[in-house]
């Protein structure tokens, strides 16, 4: 590799950086993950994906292991402490644009540990537990990493070097990017159980509004439930971490005997986004590049979209001759997409932490008010399209997610079509590719007023127009080969 051990070198083996890592490795990118702990990640984190992460793992190859052991929760009710529902979305066990359902319930090691699966399949990636990255070095054609590993001190020369590497990321303090931050900071318990007897337990997932104790109670995969509980002014850690606390914690809930204590911990929750997210061969993702308090479920989500944005892109300037400003479109097309879904978990939050009684009394009588109405959303609201980026602005349909449709004996577009850029014509939807699709194509181009779109290897749309204009927009906007319309 001309003194190069890897193109791209990431540290952190969470899930952003090894979903990266596969995306890129299946592009023939060689790539070395370096992950400073020698186990997964033990403590209660994510618990749920949206449609759009399932898909990422489906390109990952890890979305049925993933979907064999997680729940669907078809409500997410926000309730006042008479029980009362504020606030209520229903239908999120659809099945979302992604092609999978919207809201899936997990645990998050077991969807690293399918993750990393997928990795060792791939022999163009590695990943390396016990590998802490210390000090790095970039220059005009790479970067020189330190990296301390059981056997003593390594060098690791790589093109590209990627900070997935959490919320404390020594990569973002090292390269020097400052945060936002967003506003919001709350102490929470977590605790997750295993079940015993699942039908004493809720089945939709449930913010407790009660100011006396704000709780959260959500499903997760199979065999586990999880409780959250805000710590209030004068509480410690240590002393909401005891046991015997957490029993009592636990006891309206009248689950004494369904369920066994099997983790916690405690988090602050906070709000935050990284000012720059790519400084010059060092780039940031997931966590390290924001992080957001979990009332919408989508931090983890959120490092997937960013992998999904950055490995198609890395791909092409390292293997296909792209410019390297194909990678300055990444944070002005991801960051907008977070500050909404931030935005969205922070209005949740703030109902959810209200400790005043006064200030919990005009929230239900505002949502009472709402409800009654009808003005208050039924769904989670849909995260803004791409702006801005490697898109044909202006065309119909551009920066919008493209859905995945599925064929009537279930097959799946990306599994015919792969993770590639595709054109899609209105003239070859009765040709051998499409036909399985033809109909929801088909209607996507109607709804859009569209000839052909050209969609990109992340599944956004680049454009709509005529096939030929669109592959000579592609060219300018990228630097890459145009695909051929599919026939
Ligand atoms: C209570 C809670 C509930 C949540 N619920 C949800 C949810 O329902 N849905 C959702 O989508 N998200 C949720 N999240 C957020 C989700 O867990 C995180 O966003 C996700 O884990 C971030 O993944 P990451 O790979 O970016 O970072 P991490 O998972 O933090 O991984 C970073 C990795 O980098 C490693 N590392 C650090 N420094 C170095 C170094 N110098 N060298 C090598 N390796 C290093 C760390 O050991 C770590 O393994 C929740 C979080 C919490 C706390």
């Amino acid at each position: 590799m001309n003194g190069f051990d890897c193109d791209v070198l990431i540290a952190g083996g969470g899930p952003t950086g090894v979903t990266l890592a596969v995306l890129l490795a299946k592009r023939g990118v060689k790539v070395i993950v370096a992950e400073k702990e020698g186990e997964i990640y033990p403590l209660p984190r994510a618990a749920h994906i949206d449609h759009e992460g399932m898909r990422i793992l489906q390109e990952a190859g890890a979305a049925d292991t993933v979907m064999a052991t997680c729940r669907r929760a078809s409500r997410y009710e926000f309730r006042n402490a008479k029980g009362e529902v504020l606030l209520c979305f229903e239908g999120s066990d659809r099945i979302g644009p992604g092609g999978w359902p919207g809201a899936n319930m997990i645990h998050q090691p077991s969807v690293e540990l399918a993750l990393r699966a997928s990795l060792v399949a791939c022999p163009e990636a590695a990943l390396h537990s016990n590998w802490e990255l210390g000090a790095f070095a970039e220059d005009a054609d790479g970067v020189t990493a330190e990296i301390a590993t059981p056997e003593g001190k390594r060098t690791i020369r790589t093109r590209w070097l990627i900070g997935a590497d959490g919320a404390r990321s020594p990569v973002r303090k090292a390269v020097d990017i400052a945060f936002d931050d967003l506003n919001f900071e709350e102490p929470w318990l977590v605790v997750d159980v295993l079940v015993d007897d699942p039908s004493r337990l809720p089945t939709a997932n449930l913010q407790i509004c009660d100011p006396k104790r704000p709780t959260t109670c959500v499903l997760m995969g199979e065999g586990r439930h999880r409780w959250e509980f805000m710590i209030l002014p004068g509480e410690t850690p240590e002393q909401v971490s005891d046991d015997a606390f957490i029993e009592k914690l636990m006891k309206p809930w009248n689950v004494e005997g369904a369920v066994r204590l099997e983790r916690k911990a405690v988090y602050t929750f906070r709000a935050r986004i990284a000012r720059e997210w790519r400084k010059g061969r060092v780039c940031l993702a997931g966590d390290a590049a924001h992080q957001t308090p979990p009332f919408a479920g989508q931090g983890m989500c959120s490092g997937l979209r960013d992998a999904a944005n950055l490995a198609w892109k890395l791909a092409a300037v390292i293997h296909e001759g792209a410019p390297e400003n194909l990678l300055d479109t990444y944070q002005p097309e991801r960051e907008p997409n977070l500050r909404a879904t931030i935005a969205m978990a922070i209005m949740m939050g703030r109902m959810v932490c209200t400790t005043s009684r006064w200030g919990a009394f005009v929230r239900d009588t505002k949502m009472r008010i709402g409800r009654a109405l009808g003005k208050l959303p039924t769904t989670p609201p849909d995260y803004p399209p791409i702006s801005a980026g490697a898109i044909h602005t202006g065309s119909a349909g551009a920066g919008s997610y493209f859905p995945q449709a599925i064929a009537e004996g279930g097959a799946k577009l990306d599994d015919a079509l792969g993770d590639v850029a595709l054109l899609i014509t209105r003239d070859a939807l009765a040709g051998q590719a499409l036909l399985p699709f033809a109909r929801k194509l088909g209607g996507w181009l109607e709804k859009n007023g569209a000839e052909a779109v050209l969609v990109r290897p992340d599944h956004y749309v680049f454009g709509t127009g005529h096939p030929e204009a669109l592959r000579s927009a592609w060219q300018a906007a990228t630097g890459l080969e145009p695909p051929s319309p599919l026939a």
